[in-house]
Order: structure tokens, then sequence, then C-alpha cells
């Protein structure tokens, strides 16, 4: 079981105070009553204390954290993390209005990755005042040449390079490699850049790159910039003022699975302070402001999924807790096989016995875990799915038409409603029956 140690900052932040689990002094029995289940929990604390990890760690040099929205997008969280000081980076409009509505002093701080962008959403990034694009093809910077000349106004861009650089992880979470669809091949990058500079309404302002996600290991990221900062003295011979050197994101958090290849049971503190090491390793005297993407590292162990166990059932050998959560409030387990440790809300005395901890959506690929030991649970009680702050809510859907989670954000020792259950209503309002 994962290491549930009592304080709240510095560790996972969901505690045990007489067996009762907890979001710091907040308990989850107490919220599931109030606004139900299945239910998103969490902790403002827990992402200030690891968004100022980053902001210690890279202290000593002009740097600009931009929270990578994607992995979690509720707008409560966007403004407390806008509120410290981050900025953003977004891969759609839909992101950069989300920004706009939590915090809108920070579009001057958000970087807009992604493959494919439609022409509406870079004429409202341009209108914003975004900072930077990051810009995946040729192809790309041709419209967005385009749209800032129609609009007048300059568009600072980065071309997303990517270094073929290996970085162990899921391969459906690996970018930095030659064969997948991100990026521009790191050789090509300075022929356009070159092209870029005949056009007066680009501005060539920075290079970046992003090997993937939920890397645990940090040398990968000490070589794909070290390829990074090759390239940008190249850049600056050709006469580009090269003023952004974007990191990425991608650090990856330990998830408690016994298999974790490496960093296993290092603490978030000494995590960041390898990855700012690796990196500061790469950089040396580079001027350049360093902008990072961090999305997981920063949210996901300050989220629980609390669901209610609907059922629990035996086939044969088997025996299956059914949970009224499914894999459309969490798909991690069914899409990367991935790992949460689950406990349960009320610790019980009785032994622990193997069972798969399932949903109720009619997919066999619809679990959380498989053959998992943990203490004997019966109908009505509350299970707490760890670390699910992160590509939890935001990868969420409808599907087997059920409403999406309501979501709480707990700060100190209040807490709030962040956003209600999705009703019938709301989501069957977009569709029309003649
Ligand atoms: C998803 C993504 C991130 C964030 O990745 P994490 O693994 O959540 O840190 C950062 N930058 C880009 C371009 C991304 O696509």
């Amino acid at each position: 079981m994962a290491d549930l140690r009592t304080d709240v900052v510095g560790a996972r932040p969901f505690v045990y105070r007489k067996k009762r689990l907890g979001c710091g002094a907040v308990g989850l029995t107490e919220l599931a009553e109030e606004f139900g289940t299945p239910l998103y929990v969490y902790s403002a604390d827990q992402i200030r204390y690891r968004f100022g990890l980053f902001q210690a760690a890279f202290a000593g040099r002009a740097h600009t954290i931009c929270y990578a929205v994607k992995a979690n997008s509720s707008l409560a969280i966007l403004r407390l993390l806008g509120e410290a000081g981050a900025g953003f980076d977004i891969v759609s409009g839909g992101e950069l209005e989300r920004v706009r509505r939590a915090s809108k002093a920070a579009l001057k701080r958000v970087v807009f990755s992604g493959v494919g962008k439609q022409v509406w959403e870079i004429d409202a990034a341009l209108k914003a005042g975004i900072l930077l694009f990051n810009v995946e093809s040729e192809a790309e910077l041709s419209v967005l040449a385009e749209r800032a000349e129609e609009m007048g106004v300059r568009a600072r861009f980065a071309l997303r390079v990517n270094p073929d650089v290996f970085a162990e992880t899921h391969p459906y979470i690996s970018t930095g490699l030659r064969e997948h669809k991100f990026g521009i091949a790191i050789g090509e990058a300075r022929a356009i850049y070159k092209k870029a500079k005949r056009m007066k309404w680009l501005d060539a302002a920075g290079v970046s790159v992003h090997i993937g996600s939920q890397i645990r290991m940090v040398e990968p990221f000490g070589a794909a910039l070290e390829r990074v900062l090759g390239l940008v003295g190249e850049l600056r011979t050709d006469g580009h003022d090269i003023r952004y050197v974007d990191a990425g994101g991608g650090l990856g958090i330990d998830y408690g699975a016994s298999d974790a290849s490496d960093g296993e049971g290092v603490t978030a503190e000494e995590q960041v302070r390898r990855y700012a090491a690796a990196l500061e390793g790469a950089l040396g005297g580079e001027g350049a402001r360093l902008l990072l993407e961090p999305g997981r590292f920063l949210v996901a162990q300050a989220g629980a999924l609390v669901s209610r166990v609907l059922v629990v059932k035996k086939n044969g050998a088997k025996t299956f807790v059914i949970t009224d959560a499914g894999m459309n409030d969490l798909i991690r387990p069914s899409l990367y096989q991935a790992h949460h440790e689950i406990v349960p809300v009320t610790q019980g005395a009785g032994e622990d016995a193997v069972v798969d901890v399932v949903g109720p959506v009619c997919e066999s690929g619809d679990f959380f875990a498989r053959d998992r030991s943990m203490g004997r649970v019966k109908a009505g009680d509350l299970l707490a799915v760890l670390d699910a702050g992160a590509y939890g809510m935001s990868l969420s859907s409808n599907y087997n038409t059920r409403g999406r989670a309501a979501e709480v954000l707990v700060d100190g020792d209040s807490y709030g409603l962040v956003r209600r259950r999705e009703s019938l209503k709301e989501m069957l309002g977009a569709e029309i029956l003649a």
C-alpha cells in the first residue's frame, strides 16, 4: 500500500486520521455525503507546494513555469496557479478561453502547443497577446504568418523540435522520437528558421522541446535540452534573437507501482532537484528565459477520485468490487495500463482479499485495478483512487451516457465545490430531435 504519511505538505495530501481518510483536515466521508460520488477531491496546498518546488529549483535563472492545462483544466486550479504566478501551456482555443476566465493576467504567459492548430484558435491567441506559439510544422508556420499579417501583429514563435531522444515511458505518452507525430526533426529546423527570417510578421523568439510524459529518469531531459541548445547556438549565428528556451513538461510521479523503473520512493522535492540539475547541466550560462511545461507533476498527487462500492460480486474464482466510478471518470488504467493505489476511505479490521476493482461501464477494459490485494470491502463502502489529479477529470467522457463527476477543491481547512455534477439536462442539451 502507498505510504500515507501524516504531513499534508511534502507528502501525499490524503492522510488517515483515526482510521478515516481526509484531504488534510477535511474528511472524504463528509465530502462524499455532501456532494455525492463519484467525486474528485483536490488539495490546493499540495498544488501550491509542488509549484513552489519548481520555482525554488530554478530560482537562479529567469524562468516561467507554464502549467500544462490539459493535465487538469479545472478553472479553480488554473486560477490558483495563475495567482501563484504560473503561465500556461495550452493546446486548444478552448484551453485559451479557460485561462482567460481563470486568470486574465496570465494570458501574456501562455505558450500554445499542439500539432494541429485551427485558424480560429491561432487568431484568438494572437488577439490575446500570448507569449509564444510552439509551432510543429512548416505548414503551420505559414498559416501563423498569414494570420499575423491579417491581424497586423508580429507572432512570436518557437519551433518544437524533435530531438530523437528515447525516454522510457508508456508508448502512448512518448513523443520525442522521429517516428512520432510531434515536432520537427531537429536537423531540419535551422533551414525553416532561415525561411521565417524573411517573413516580417514572424518573430523567431525561441526553441521548444517536449519528449513525453510520465518520465521518471531525468537524464533524457538533459540530453534533449543539450541538443536544443546546440541548435540555439546555430540560430544565433544566423542572426536570430532567441530569448526563450522551452524545455517542455513530462516529469513523472511515483504512482506506487512496485515495478516503477526509477525514482521510486524519492520525495517530490528531491525529484525536482534532480530534474533541475539535469536541465542546469545542459543550460550552463545560457541567457535565454527558460520555459517549463509541467502538468502531471503539479497536480497528479493532489487529487483523489472518491467512489462508492455498488456491489461485490464473485464470478468463479474472481471477486469484483464494482464502484460507481468508471472508465469514463478515470481512463488511465484502461488506456495506459496505469497503476493507481486504491484505499478504503474508512480503514477496516478485516484481512486482505484479492479483488478486481471495476466500474459499471459496459467494457471489459473498465477497471481500476486487477488482482489487487486490499482490505475487505462491502457494498456502500467508499474507496479513494489516489494520484488521480492529472489526466483524470480532463480525460473524462460521457461514455454510457454517464454524467461527469463533481469536483471539490480543499484549501486548508475549507473546501468548496468547483464543478457541479453534470446533470442529464446538461448532458443531453446539445442534441437535436426533429
Ligand atoms: C502534455 C504536454 C505537457 C505536459 O506533460 P506532463 O507529462 O503532464 O508534464 C507539456 N507540454 C506539452 C507540449 C504537452 O503536450
